[in-house]
């Protein structure tokens, strides 16, 4: 194994990164391909990355880091795990893409749905946008109604009814968030706050012979952690239930993070369609959006809802996704990563408690957010933007030191399978220090 050089302050360098930078700002808008990944909520140019192994990454100045954001959540078992990677190299060697059916689909589906009671057919798509956008174009030719609600805080990925936000008002008509979303498109989408049934009861109410679908991240995790009650999610599916309108669990994030099956199992919640992405392909573009049998039976060519992809179950994708899902029905594996996070997030929150640094860590499952208050949040509200500037140093005293975080304080952090009880520690120990200067 290769000795890991971590930065340090006083030899933290983003020489190479600073020029690469400068050369993909010519060639492409804000130099990336994802808004975030161009550092502009934290300091600095992003670092690139050129090496990934284990919890570990290198940049193109050679510093290691202990990663934090794990591309977003996909790594659960970590950067170039063994198992993932022969599998893929393996199939990998016949060919890329076939545009047929293949073995390796067969394969995934029938792990997961043999795992998963909350699901009985699936169809495999290339992206969560992709996995949100046929989910409710399915909810729509179900019910034959087209209006959605969603909640503010709630991130469903830049399908364009879906990038909106709410107006002043406890239930509103969408307000679109992004230029090129026309008017009529964003008065599709309701929004109401999370956490509130009564303005759930009231959009139903309002709305119900209009509504195709509710929407919802189950454990948002896309603006903080906005944890939820049971009690809610529940009551949400009663409504939904009573008022004849889908209910959608959106677990791009946590499907198969809060345990295998997902909110849906962790809550024990039966949803109507639950769409996937982002673990499913354990680190290859998956996305997959999955229900009953009789609601999948609407999708073509079964059905009249269209919706066809290319590149849909590719075969080297769906290997690798295969290959992870494998490893998590491992008995203890969901125990022994959750175990390591209540650690490590309860050793943080203790040590700010102690120095009186209004910083928390809450998790769930093995997802956890640097929330920067001493209140539980549950609404995207409730969020104070100043604990944002600290956010800022925290993330450059932490890179400086060789710990990685997803470069905005409304992200979350993830703790892969690969992240030993030492990497945990070494991270500890850098991340209050970086707290002492946040807070010096
Ligand atoms: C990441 C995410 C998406 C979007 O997925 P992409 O693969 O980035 O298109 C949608 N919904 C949720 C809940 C997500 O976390």
């Amino acid at each position: 194994m290769m000795q890991k050089n971590y930065p340090s302050p006083e030899t933290f360098t983003r020489t190479q990164s600073a020029a690469l930078f400068e050369t993909a700002k010519q060639y492409f808008p804000g130099g990336v391909h994802s808004p975030v990944r161009a550092f502009r909520s934290v300091q600095g140019p992003p670092v690139f990355f050129e090496h990934g192994e284990g919890c570990h990454m290198r940049d193109v100045d050679g510093q290691w880091y202990v990663d934090f954001c794990c591309s977003w959540g996909p790594l659960i078992l970590g950067h170039a795990e063994p198992t993932v990677l022969a599998y893929v190299q393996e199939t990998l060697a016949h060919g890329m893409s076939f545009g047929t059916p293949t073995p390796h689909d067969l394969k995934i589906g029938e792990l997961m749905l043999r795992n998963h009671r909350y699901i009985e057919m699936v169809r495999f798509v290339s992206s969560g946008t992709e996995a949100v956008m046929s989910a409710i174009r399915l909810a729509r030719g179900v019910t034959g109604k087209s209006k959605v609600l969603k909640f503010e805080g709630c991130y469903h990925g830049h399908v364009d009814s879906l990038l909106v936000k709410a107006g002043s008002g406890l239930v509103t008509f969408g307000i679109s968030t992004s230029a090129g979303i026309p008017a009529s498109f964003a008065q599709e989408t309701i929004v109401a706050p999370l956490a509130d049934l009564r303005a759930v009861e009231e959009a139903l109410e309002m709305h119900k012979n209009d509504l195709a679908c509710v929407i919802i991240e189950p454990i948002p995790a896309n603006n903080g952690l906005l944890i939820q009650d049971r009690s809610y999610l529940a009551a949400l599916r009663d409504m939904c239930t009573r008022a004849g309108v889908l209910l959608i669990f959106d677990e791009v994030i946590s499907g198969f993070r809060a345990g295998f099956e997902g909110a849906a199992g962790y809550y024990n919640i039966q949803p109507d369609i639950i769409t996937f992405g982002k673990i499913i392909g354990g680190g290859m573009p998956v996305g997959a959006y999955a229900a009953s049998r009789s609601i999948m039976e609407h999708v073509a060519p079964m059905g009249p809802v269209y919706q066809a992809g290319t590149l849909s179950a590719n075969p080297v994708a769906m290997a690798a996704g295969y290959a992870t899902l494998q490893a998590l029905l491992q008995p203890g594996f969901y125990e022994s990563l959750e175990e390591k996070t209540a650690w490590f997030c309860s050793e943080l929150t203790q040590f700010c408690q102690i120095n009186n640094y209004p910083v928390r860590f809450p998790f769930i499952g093995s997802i956890f957010w640097p929330t920067f208050s001493s209140q539980r949040i549950r609404r995207a509200d409730e969020i104070d933007g100043s604990g944002m500037d600290h956010f800022k140093v925290m993330h450059l005293e932490c890179l400086k030191r060789g710990v990685y975080f997803g470069p905005s304080g409304y992200e979350v952090g993830f703790i892969s399978s690969a992240h030993t009880q030492a990497d945990l520690e070494f991270a500890l120990e850098k991340i209050k220090a970086s707290l002492d200067v946040v807070f010096a």
